[in-house]
């Protein structure tokens, strides 16, 4: 066992996977429990999640990242420490034994030019992000830690009667940004979706583009397991890239949209290439979101003329998510959860000496998703 600055050994030690630096192996480090000041919480993890994020952070892909580093930004666990009383948004206290998942997003402030005037408050220069922008130093702001520092504002949410932590966590962060993508795209009744990739963001974006009514929605991804696992999530039909080129592509949304293409696409892939395709695959006046470049993966050409201005399409970025935006999916995940199978995006649960597999096994795209469990195995 490691220790080091602000970490502890022995009797109250908590353990927490640390990514000491991009490239390295992970580590486990021991810390001190926090000193919970008021308003503040110790939530006992039940699970974390390893998402494309994380292995974009194992490999130092995103820049103003405070390594060391404990990853896993969305996670859900058990109340065990409050220091004061802490409310829901019905003004209901926590307790002791909640089980509750909390916004990863902290300290956005409500008082600088992005929250007051323009109303975006992902854009707040103060906003902090568990297991991404806090570091390992900062203290157990991370999930893949067997306990995590809730500190005061950030904010909780209970999980709904009938929402087993599994099947949060199978959503998970993608569920939560795929709520706000689908919101972007302003996706109503009737209207015909394509959703560019088909990893836990595409998924959720076909399952929430779904509940909102879209009379078509078309996936377009690989492999084949993550076709089937679209049409399970509510699309209507799911086309593999790997068979078709991009001319292809796009005929094969024409064919499906009386020659038109698509009222609102969704890119979710990760692929810069991605954006100036699924532009080609909108209709005249349509929606293109692109919500899948949460990491820099370089620059892409695109025509404006055939693509933007003639076709007077709107181009909307998605980034991050706030507080509705978690809200939104959690409920819609209680609610929906019989007919979408969030659950079964987690390909396996890992335990804190397994972070590395995990890692390797999203980024082999062996699996949608892995889980991460601190305090051990499934319930
Ligand atoms: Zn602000
Ligand atoms: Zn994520």
């Amino acid at each position: 066992m490691i220790t080091s600055g602000k970490t502890a050994r022995g009797m109250g030690a908590i353990r927490a996977a640390v990514l000491p630096r991009p490239g390295a192996a992970s580590e486990i480090r021991s810390f001190a429990p926090p000193d919970l000041e008021p308003g503040a919480a110790l939530l006992s993890t039940l699970y974390s999640e390893v998402c494309g994020t994380d292995v974009h952070l194992r490999h130092g892909r995103l820049t103003g990242v405070p390594y060391p580093l404990i990853p896993g930004h969305v996670s859900v666990g058990t109340l065990a420490a409050l220091r004061g009383t802490l409310h829901d948004l019905e003004g209901r206290p926590f307790r002791e034994g909640d089980v509750v998942a909390f916004l990863d997003v902290h300290g956005t402030c409500g008082t600088c030019w992005y929250c007051l005037v323009a109303k975006e408050s992902t854009r707040c220069p103060y906003r902090k992000v568990y297991g991404i922008t806090y570091g390992a130093d900062d203290g157990l702001l991370g999930g893949w830690a067997e306990q995590i520092w809730i500190r005061p504002g950030v904010r909780l949410l209970r999980l709904p009667e009938g929402l087993a932590p599994e099947t949060y966590i199978g959503g998970g962060c993608g569920a939560v940004t795929a709520f706000h993508a689908v919101e972007r795209g302003g996706v109503r009744l009737g209207q015909s979706v394509v959703v560019l990739g088909t990893g836990p963001l595409g998924l959720s974006a076909i399952a929430f583009s779904a509940l909102s009514g879209a009379d078509h929605v078309l996936a377009l991804g690989a492999p084949d397991e993550r076709l089937r696992m679209a049409l399970r999530m509510g699309a209507m039909e799911a086309i593999s890239i790997e068979t078709l080129s991009v001319a292809e592509r796009q005929e094969a949304v024409r064919e499906r949209t009386r020659g038109r293409g698509a009222d609102v696409v969704i890119e979710a892939t990760g692929d810069p290439r991605a954006v100036a395709e699924g532009a080609g695959m909108c209709r005249d006046g349509g929606v293109l979101v692109v919500a899948g470049q949460y990491t820099d993966n370089g620059e892409t050409a695109l025509n404006p003329h055939a693509l933007v201005n003639r076709k007077h399409l709107e181009i909307r970025g998605c980034w991050g998510s706030d507080f509705s935006h978690f809200h939104g999916a959690l409920a819609a995940m209680a609610r929906h959860q019989e007919r979408f199978p969030w659950r079964e995006l987690i390909g396996r649960f890992y335990g804190l000496e397994e972070t590395d597999a995990a890692l390797d096994a999203v980024e082999a795209r062996a699996m949608v998703k892995a889980g991460i469990a601190p305090n051990g195995g499934t319930r």
